[in-house]
């Protein structure tokens, strides 16, 4: 039952503000005209898009997803509706929906230069198994064409393994650490028992807010204190999503959007750090392209797109070159990016 709460101190009418199991919630609609965007409904009482020149979010009411600009992202609150008033939950609005909308550009000064990739899995752990394909065998063959699609473009790559051994979780994001990785991005591949021809394309992870349960929490409850991941939360939560609409886009495949947990391997790393589930190996259509290498190099491409994506908008671009410089150029980490080319989407 929602408990109406009072709520003058922010100007908002009894209606539009409550409390529901210990959070505070608003109005949808409020918090988008407080934020400069049109609201109208696509569903009176449970489903509004909220619009401004360069940004359309949808709320609806039986999704724990909210679209942001067309990428599905997980809420980690439901959403709630009292009186025709659709309501979020404020800490979603914070944690989730403002910074993706809101990051300052160049929030991060130094540029992306060595990014850790951790293929999911690997020795006497196969990862997901279906007939003869390990999930650990993909994982790290996707790994391998990711680093040298990102050498290529003049970027250092980490790998917390390149052969078919086992490492401990822990050990992976510390690896990233200790060498001084800018991002970090662990690959998997996904199965579900029920459900094999419906469910299929990516889900991209980033670390849970902290007082949030994770989207598919087993047990884990909410009180979970903060980990060392969530000291660059938003900066995640940025690289999740651009990410998982690059892989969505360039692809052509479901989204099953952004989501949130306490992994292992994401929760120790200081820096950015994503785990990406790349389809699901128990699709009968999905799994014949993952276990095919022309669809894992698509898919290597789609992931340096989206990395490249995120830096533009947290790092500023290089300096100009001098041209009258007799100097010989210093090494410019990522100076063939601009050549890659991109979808140019309005963000
Ligand atoms: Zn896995």
């Amino acid at each position: 039952m929602l408990l109406i709460a009072l709520c003058l101190a922010s100007g908002l009418s009894l209606a539009h503000a409550a409390a529901f199991n210990g959070q505070s919630y608003v109005s949808v609609a409020d918090w988008a005209r407080g934020n400069g965007l049109k609201c109208s409904w696509l569903k009176r009482g449970d489903e509004i898009v909220a619009t401004n020149r360069t940004t359309r979010l949808v709320f609806d009411k039986d999704s724990r997803m909210a679209e942001v600009n067309g990428i599905n992202v997980a809420l980690s609150f439901p959403l709630a509706s009292d009186r025709g008033v659709l309501l979020a939950a404020q800490m979603d609005l914070n944690t989730t929906i403002r910074p993706l909308l809101y990051l300052p550009r160049f929030a991060d000064p130094k540029r992306i230069t060595t990014i850790c990739l951790d293929p999911g899995h690997g020795g006497k752990d196969t990862g997901n198994h279906t007939f003869w394909h390990s999930e650990k065998t993909y994982t790290l063959a996707l790994a391998l064409e990711l680093r040298n699609q990102l050498q290529k473009a003049g970027c250092n790559v980490i790998l917390t393994r390149s052969k078919d051994t086992y490492v401990e979780l822990p050990d992976r994001p510390a690896l990233a650490n200790r060498r001084g990785a800018d991002l970090f991005v662990s690959l998997h591949f996904n199965a579900t028992p029920t459900g094999k021809d419906e469910v299929e394309g990516p889900q991209t992870y980033c670390i849970t807010p902290v007082g949030a349960s994770s989207t598919d929490a087993q047990g884990e409850g909410a009180n979970y204190g903060p980990t060392t991941a969530n000291r660059v939360e938003q900066r995640s939560l940025l690289l999740a999503y651009q990410m998982e609409k690059s892989l969505v886009q360039s692809l052509r495949v479901p989204d099953r959007g952004v989501r949130r947990a306490r992994y292992a391997v994401l929760r120790d790393a200081t820096m950015p750090a994503i785990l990406i589930e790349g389809g699901y190996m128990s699709h009968p259509v999905e799994s014949k392209k993952i276990y095919n290498a022309g669809y894992r190099q698509q898919m290597a491409q789609a992931m340096v797109k989206g990395i490249l994506a995120y830096q533009r908008l947290v790092s500023p671009p290089p300096p100009p070159v001098a041209p009258s410089t007799n100097r010989p150029a210093a090494k410019n980490p990522l100076a063939n990016w601009n050549k890659i080319s991109t979808n140019n989407h309005t963000w």
